[in-house]
């Protein structure tokens, strides 16, 4: 059924030194198909020699770029957006093709990070400053912003284009410029819409890609000519990089883990509220940082809510989405994904929760895959109540109330996203007001903001206050300078005009 007319390269290349090339290394990484369990490419292992190489070509490159007219830069944006628009399908089933989501899911990464760019389209005026005149005698003040330099962006697996997109197009439509290191596990998508940004007629060296893992992101965090970073991944890693990019004077920004709660209360529409259940806990097989992972049914509801839920996934067709168009939920991504699943499985049967479904069986035989799995008399002193899972594996609890709900919901570590489903218009702003949340959904399965609105993680799940997109993320790679101008008409006394 794929159509998939890109040739993928044995090894994947680099854009950095102003051209494209195949890193020299020591060690490569697989890069799978995850539902074949197939060896589609091989990442090169980078080293901090590969940084060094960026940074000079990025640094070049940073005083034309930062000269050029806002609304030249957004010229060519405007042309990568409609190339964007043309590559759409094949740029997800590339998603689909590494990473293993459904063709549909992919489309949604795609859409997404697509957004950005067309948000990054209105930078002249997105990046407009303040101004007062006579703010005092013959005194005028006004602001502008700035760019930083050279930026970087290190980003996770589970969206292999839109949180890269939430970096890179934003930070160079400000007028920075970019080096950007996406997963070891999913580099095939960046590399193509390098490719296609470079094609819209970005300078060289205004982006650069280089690819590895620990021993690049920490050469990033601590040189002397990086102004930013802006990291996603999971807490104890986005944890550090804050700790050592912030040390070395660098403003970071760092997306991490979550634990996402659905709570339905006894009013919510049903057939609804099932579906959105559905596809937050295990679209994407339950690898999205916005995953509703802790499904709350309050009240005697609660039992049929779980029953709709089992025949729910009972129904849901697992599989290769490029062979089998009717694939409803992909494999996760590599086998180590699957065997820490797997083994959180096992573990919590024996904490006390019951296993009502177990996605270990009646799996496909090759492919990474977990089927969709569902714990009840979940209870928050469980570490599947706290611990994020990145898997299909739902957790359900039966708070008494509303209060009791919230009072778990706030007890947890992370603050990415919590929805309440209800037809009540004041249960649900006792919720929006209450919960210490940064994502809130009112009868929405999965509250990720679009590109206009700032992807607002708050304790755990994010490190420090500019968050991604939308006039944030201008925030975060410009700097703001005031200037105050007097003038008053000296030039009368003195020439006389
Ligand atoms: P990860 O933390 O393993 O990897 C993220 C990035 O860090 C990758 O580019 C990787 O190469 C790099 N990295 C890995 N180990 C490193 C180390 N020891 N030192 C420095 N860098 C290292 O995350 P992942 O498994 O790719 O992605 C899943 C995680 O990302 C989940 O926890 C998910 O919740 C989170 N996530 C968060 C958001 C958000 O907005 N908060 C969005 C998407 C994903």
């Amino acid at each position: 059924m794929s159509t998939l007319k890109i040739k993928i390269p044995e090894f994947v290349p680099s854009l950095f030194g102003c051209k494209w090339r195949v890193s020299q290394a020591d060690n490569y990484q697989n890069v799978y198909n995850p539902s074949t369990e197939e060896v589609i490419s091989k990442t090169p292992m980078g080293s901090s020699e590969d940084v060094e190489v960026a940074v000079e070509c990025a640094k070049n490159a940073f005083k034309t770029w930062s000269e050029t007219p806002a609304t030249r830069r957004a010229d060519i944006l405007f042309k990568y957006r409609s190339l964007l628009e043309d590559r759409f399908e094949e740029l997800s089933e590339l998603i689909s093709l590494e990473n293993g989501k459904t063709l549909d899911e992919a489309r949604g990464d795609m859409r997404r990070g697509f957004e950005v760019v067309e948000f990054a389209c209105g930078i002249a005026h997105l990046s407009k400053g303040e101004s007062l005149g006579q703010v005092a005698n013959n005194i005028d003040g006004v602001t502008m912003r700035e760019p930083l330099g050279v930026c970087v962006g290190i980003s996770p697996f589970n969206f292999p284009a839109m949180v890269p997109m939430w970096m890179f197009p934003l930070a160079i439509a400000c007028g920075n410029t970019f080096i950007l290191k996406p997963s070891e596990k999913v580099p095939l998508t960046v590399v193509r819409l390098g490719e296609i940004f470079m094609e819209a007629g970005l300078p060289d060296g205004v982006l650069n890609i280089v690819h590895g893992g620990k021993e690049i992101v920490d050469a990033f965090c601590t040189h002397p000519k990086i102004a930013a970073i802006s990291f996603v991944g999971s807490s104890h890693i986005a944890k550090y990089v804050y700790s050592l990019g912030t040390s070395h004077g660098k403003r970071v920004q760092a997306g991490g883990a979550a634990k996402n709660v659905l709570l339905v209360m006894p009013d919510a529409e049903q057939d609804a509220t099932l579906r959105a259940i559905m596809g937050s806990a295990f679209g994407c097989a339950g690898q999205r940082c916005m995953a509703g992972s802790l499904l709350m049914g309050v009240g005697e509801s609660a039992e049929s809510l779980k029953e709709g839920v089992v025949r729910a996934m009972d129904e849901l067709v697992l599989g290769d989405p490029l062979r089998n168009e009717a694939t409803q939920m992909g494999p996760v991504i590599d086998f180590n994904s699957k065997e820490r699943i797997t083994n959180i499985i096992e573990n919590t049967k024996r904490t006390g929760a019951k296993l009502v479904r177990d996605g270990r069986n009646g799996i496909p035989e090759k492919g990474f895959f977990v089927g969709p799995t569902l714990f009840e008399h979940v209870t928050p002193n469980m570490s599947i109540f706290s611990e994020e899972i990145f898997g299909p594996v739902l957790s359900m609890l039966n708070p008494k109330n509303i209060d009791e709900a919230i009072q778990w919901l706030n007890g947890l570590n992370y603050g990415n996203g919590a929805t309440i489903f209800t037809s009540n218009g004041g249960a649900a702003r006792k919720f929006t007001g209450d919960i210490k949340c940064g994502m809130v959904g009112v009868n929405v399965g999965v509250p990720a903001p679009m590109s206009l609105f700032p992807f607002s993680g708050w304790n755990d799940s994010f490190y420090v206050d500019l968050h991604m997109q939308g006039t944030e993320g201008i925030m975060f790679y410009t700097r703001q300078k005031v200037v105050l101008s007097r003038w008053d008409n000296m030039y009368q006394r003195k020439s006389g005009w």
